[in-house]
């Protein structure tokens, strides 16, 4: 008796193979092809196994995910997390925040930051943020030294150096993913085309900010001549974009870059997003390939607001869960050529997403206060980044308080 006893209390201790078990989420993942409700198990840092019923004895925590939907964790590539030195300039200190400071509870466990930085202060960034963050940063090297210090700064062609760009992000190959264009008032494509020579130099992908839409360069012969495959266009969605017909269907130009490997970012932010220009093109089916935030101070406490929030508009605008969802998770972690991230596959690094999907009234706001409605609304319940909880909205993980082995944690 003592000994059946004795291997009753330890049996449970030797099954428990998984840490953790997110049981009976709708696990949407689309790198993957999974649509479907499955339990998902993790082990250490790692997804230890997918599957349909993993029983609840294997895990040493198990977390009721039903009714909820189960993603990979939001990989947003475009959210301005350095600020350096920088309080009172003009995009710097004002604008950009501490990654942790919104990733976890909106879902998001890798932000790319896009210029904010060039090769003159990028070893202050990778120092004092991405190397303390939790969130997992990636960045690209603005084409100008200086980063997104001020726009005037951005337009000093002297800056503009792809050699020098192009040997700091071989340096830091391990979080650079790419190179950005930004802000470039010029009457030609300069900032574009010193983006693609260092692009090419580093074998990385570009970022486009084309901002301003000047006759004497037009946004067509951008996307349709200049850009490589695999480059991107963001603030897609910016007023006044040429990206409709006369008939306000997708320009001719539009599908002929896609067709050639052009990748269009949303990029929200506080002045890049309107639904006169969104609304058609998602509509005739044209859907983002990638959904981002252009996360800063302003935008965040604007209309873009959050993650969330930017694929919820996608969602009210009539584009379909599923691809919502590969817009926010594998196709911005394949446009910056780390496709391991943005799926919850067996054996990788398991940062996964828990959301609730409201049903209900909703509005939605573009960035001059346009408005539509929906009727589905996504929230974060629950995040996690390598495999430890790091967000957790009802409490999913904790136990009543009178009862467990509750102890505050002494060192
Ligand atoms: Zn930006």
């Amino acid at each position: 008796m003592r000994v059946l006893v004795f291997l009753l209390g330890v049996i449970p201790a030797f099954t428990q193979q998984y840490d953790l078990l997110l049981k009976g989420g709708h696990v949407i993942d689309p790198k993957n092809g999974v649509n479907a409700v499955r339990d998902v198990a993790i082990k250490g840092d790692r997804v230890a196994a997918v599957g349909p019923n993993i029983a609840a004895s294997l895990a040493a925590k198990v977390i009721d995910a039903s009714g909820l939907y189960v993603t990979p964790g939001l990989v947003d590539i475009h959210a301005h997390v350095f600020a350096g030195d920088r309080a009172g300039t003009t995009n710097g200190g004002q604008s950009s925040f501490y990654p942790d400071n919104l990733s976890f509870r909106t879902g998001v466990t890798t932000m790319v930051d896009p210029g904010s930085s060039g090769w003159r202060d990028f070893p202050d960034f990778r120092r004092t943020v991405i190397e303390r963050a939790r969130t997992r940063v990636l960045a690209m090297l603005n084409i100008t030294g200086v980063g997104i210090l001020a726009y005037e700064l951005e337009q000093n062609v002297n800056d503009l150096n792809p050699h020098l760009t192009a040997d700091m992000a071989r340096k830091h190959s391990d979080v650079v993913v790419g190179i950005k264009s930004a802000h470039w008032w010029g009457p030609n494509y300069i900032s574009v085309e010193r983006a693609i020579e260092a692009g090419k130099l580093a074998n990385l992908p570009v970022m486009v900010d084309f901002g301003y839409f000047l006759a004497e360069r037009p946004y067509s012969q951008m996307v349709t001549d200049l850009l490589r495959p695999g480059d991107m266009s963001t603030h897609f969605f910016r007023w006044p974009a040429p990206l409709l017909d006369a008939n306000g269907q997708p320009a001719e130009f539009l599908l002929q870059a896609r067709r050639r490997g052009v990748k269009f970012d949303v990029g929200h932010g506080g002045g890049s997003f309107f639904f006169r220009l969104a609304v058609p093109l998602v509509k005739a089916g044209f859907y983002p390939d990638s959904i981002s935030t252009d996360m800063h101070t302003q935008s965040m406490n604007h209309a873009m607001q959050d993650m969330p929030t930017t694929m919820s508009k996608f969602l009210a605008m009539g584009m379909p869960l599923v691809d919502v969802v590969r817009a926010s998770t594998t196709n911005p972690a394949t446009q910056v050529k780390r496709p391991g991230l943005g799926q919850i596959a067996v054996g990788s690094e398991a940062d996964v997403a828990v959301f609730r999907l409201e049903k209900g009234t909703f509005s939605f706001a573009d960035v001059i206060g346009g408005r539509i409605e929906g009727n589905q609304r996504l929230g974060c319940e629950m995040t996690l980044r390598a495999g430890k909880i790091v967000y957790d909205f009802n409490a999913r993980a904790a136990v009543p308080w009178g009862t467990g082995n509750l102890k505050y944690p002494v060192k």
